[in-house]
């Protein structure tokens, strides 16, 4: 029997690693020696070298030594224990507000001190507050050989126990083979005191390229897969469709209707459909979607509508029934405030046939519910799903086709790789006949004003918006929250009728409150971001944005995304809070400007980073091991075109990848 490769082999391998600390490392997802090695630190601290102090700036984390010349307790606002100590070249203080009477009673002046910390102004110049300290009886040893890794870690994970774990690995005879090289690998657990940081940076965006053009490899095997797969073929039937179009009361624009052809395209075939439409908001997803769910239902078969809340769910469910009712195509709504009493007829109905479509959350079709016919999945707002979940429900009929549909405009150098599995098309077009909503940036003490022009469009008739960043107010946060801007709007607006939503709301009052608005019964609407994603109420035409530096470029945009879609002029108004800094106003200032989603995507991929624009396919489950998009998303092109070579050329490399990062837990590989 060959060997196992010390990559497979588990972690209990390891000296020291007993059941207690395999558990703990299984909750950083480490259960292999393979995943040991790709755990690498998230940065280094530099012990190699012992810093004169004249050379010490704010800022600086590093090693100093000197003499101990002064040993003190300062009584200030919080007492503290302070020593001072000097080498040929300077001073610093060191500080401790947490001490005991034996540390300081062990430490005397004129002795050899040697400590690691962060430098940083205090009230008398330089010090380090709780710096790692060892007091020297005999000549102190020399500094270390290394840079000082320090990994990501967990609650009761000490960094030393990740040293002597990492330092292991050299005892394995790892595989020289294709994949990911081990010395680049080692050399990122132990980088050599010479090292620069150029030199890890280089050596990471090395691994990362390993990781994403693996990640790739994986998207392009769904694919593949993709191809073997048989879904039942929904081909034109009845003019169903047509209906609809005469029904509808507006014109598709010409993006509406060639997704919508290369959507029924797809279903024509035998093979599953697996179709990203991106479309900025307000660009008439929605339609899309009925158009695919009419043409299943020409067949007698089922469709699912899956959407991230409650609120949203309960609409696309008022929707689909106005749009799909008339036609003969029976829609019901499935939500987890339903008792089991109210829930038993409709996934009887399910269960049946004889409901055609069904919208709900997707925890709710995760759990309990059985089709008799699923033919097609559709997933509204998927950057708020994660891969699995997908996955789960993907899982319920034969092989469904289907759809996902995102406002959320994903730069294109990323969907290349990321979404490799996947076809995209791109509604790229508002309809028409919309009015660009005007945005303005406003200091808090403006309020007065904003409250003015919002009692004055209440009068003629349109409805506002006013959005906070948190339900309640917080000791620690200086932001205005839902419930006090609530109380306080009821006070200084009283000829309006005010209402309020959060998420922490049961459902069944959450949904009617939005019915509420959406039938004009209420004409101010206090929120959270729970009304981010596809709350659809046209005369709606001014927002209010509380404290807008809290949250990200494209939650604004989503959040905007809410006005603009009737007749009358939007506006929009960002409430900063005062001391906002520069670069916290430059942001703002790009949502001012641009409407334009995919130029408001780039911008917040420049500033923060993707996480937030990719949700789950990049934060939770799917997070990558080393890759960071806002550093390597430059890679992407390269990425794919080495990926698309190594396919066609060099399958053992493929497989070597994939073994050295395939994740123990994953479901991606099997799928
Ligand atoms: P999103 O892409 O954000 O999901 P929706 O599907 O909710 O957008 O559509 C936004 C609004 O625009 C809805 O009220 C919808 O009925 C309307 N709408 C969609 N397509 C058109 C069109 N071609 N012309 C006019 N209004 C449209
Ligand atoms: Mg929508």
């Amino acid at each position: 029997m060959p060997e196992r490769a010390p990559g497979e082999l588990p972690v209990t391998e390891l000296k020291g690693v007993g059941p207690g600390l395999a558990a703990k490392l299984a909750t950083l997802g480490i259960y292999r020696l393979g995943d040991l090695l790709l755990h690498l630190p998230l940065r280094y601290q530099d012990r190699t070298r012992i810093v004169p102090m004249h050379e010490l700036r704010p800022g600086d984390e590093c090693l100093v030594e000197g003499t101990v010349v002064a040993n003190r307790l300062a009584y200030g606002r919080r007492r503290s224990w302070t020593l001072l100590i000097e080498d040929d070249t300077g001073r610093v203080m060191l500080r401790f507000f947490h001490f005991s009477r034996q540390q300081q009673s062990n430490v005397y002046e004129g002795q050899t001190i040697r400590c690691f910390g962060e430098v940083r102004f205090g009230p008398t110049g330089l010090e380090m507050a709780h710096p790692e300290y060892r007091v020297h009886h005999a000549p102190p040893p020399p500094p270390e050989g290394r840079l000082t890794p320090v990994y990501p870690t967990t609650k009761g994970l000490g960094q030393n126990r990740w040293r002597t774990l990492s330092a292991q690995l050299r005892g394995y005879d790892w595989p020289q083979e294709e994949g990911t090289p081990f010395e680049t690998l080692m050399f990122l657990h132990e980088p050599p005191a010479s090292t620069t940081f150029d030199q890890i940076d280089a050596a990471r965006e090395r691994i990362a390229r390993d990781e994403l053009t693996t990640y790739y490899l994986i998207m392009r095997h769904r694919q593949l897969d993709r191809t073997h797969q048989r879904a039942i073929a929904l081909p034109r039937a009845q003019q169903l469709g047509r209906q609809l179009l005469k029904r509808l009361g507006f014109r598709l624009t010409g993006a509406q209707r060639r997704v919508v052809t290369e959507v029924l395209n797809d279903l024509d075939r035998s093979q599953p459909m697996l179709r990203l439409v991106q479309g900025d908001v307000g660009s008439g997803k929605t339609v899309v979607a009925a158009f695919a769910a009419i043409r299943c239902a020409e067949h007698n078969a089922q469709t699912a509508i899956m959407a991230p809340t409650e609120i949203l769910a309960e609409q696309h469910y008022l929707t689909m029934s106005e749009w799909l009712e008339p036609l003969g195509i029976r829609v019901v709504l499935l939500t987890g405030s339903q008792s089991a009493s109210a829930r038993k007829p409709l996934r009887a109905a399910m269960e049946s046939g004889e409901a055609l479509v069904a919208v709900g959350t997707h925890a709710l079709f995760q759990n309990t519910v059985q089709f008799h016919n699923l033919a097609l999945t559709i997933v509204d707002e998927q950057h708020r799903f994660g891969v699995h979940q997908r996955m789960s429900l993907r899982a319920k009929g034969s092989t469904p086709h289907q759809l996902v549909m995102t406002a959320t405009p994903i730069p294109r150098t990323l969907t290349m790789a990321l979404y490799a599995d996947m076809d995209v098309s791109i509604i790229d077009e508002l309809p028409a006949g919309r009015q660009p909503i005007e945005t303005r940036v406003l200091q808090d003490g403006r309020r007065d004003d904003v409250l003015r022009r919002i009692s004055a469009a209440i009068a003629r008739g349109e409805q506002a918006y006013w959005v906070c960043a948190l339900i309640e107010d917080s000791n620690t946060l200086p932001a205005r929250s839902a419930e006090t801007t609530y109380k306080w709007l009821i006070g200084v607006l009283p000829q309006a009728k005010v209402g309020l939503i959060h998420g922490r709301m049961p459902a069944d009052e959450k949904a009617r409150v939005m019915r509420e608005f959406k039938e004009h019964r209420c004409q101010l609407l206090v929120a959270t971001t729970v009304i981010e994603v596809g709350v659809d109420v046209p005369n709606a035409s001014l927002m209010v944005i509380e404290n807008p530096e809290r949250l990200g470029l494209a939650q604004l945009h989503q959040l905007r995304g809410r006005i603009g879609r009737g007749r009358a002029k939007s506006y929009c108004t960002l409430l900063y809070a005062e001391g906002l800094s520069e670069a916290g106003r430059a942001r703002l200032k790009v949502i001012r400007d641009s409407t334009d989603g995919f130029l408001i995507a780039e911008q917040d991929l420049k500033l923060r980073g993707p996480g937030e624009l990719l949700g789950a396919r990049q934060t939770g489950e799917q997070q990558f091991r080393v890759a960071d998009l806002r550093e390597h998303a430059h890679l992407m092109p390269e990425i794919v075109s080495r990926g698309d070579a190594l396919l066609r050329e060099a399958p053992e490399v493929c497989q070597a990848l994939l073994r050295t990062w395939a994740p123990a837990d994953t479901d991606h590989i099997s799928v």
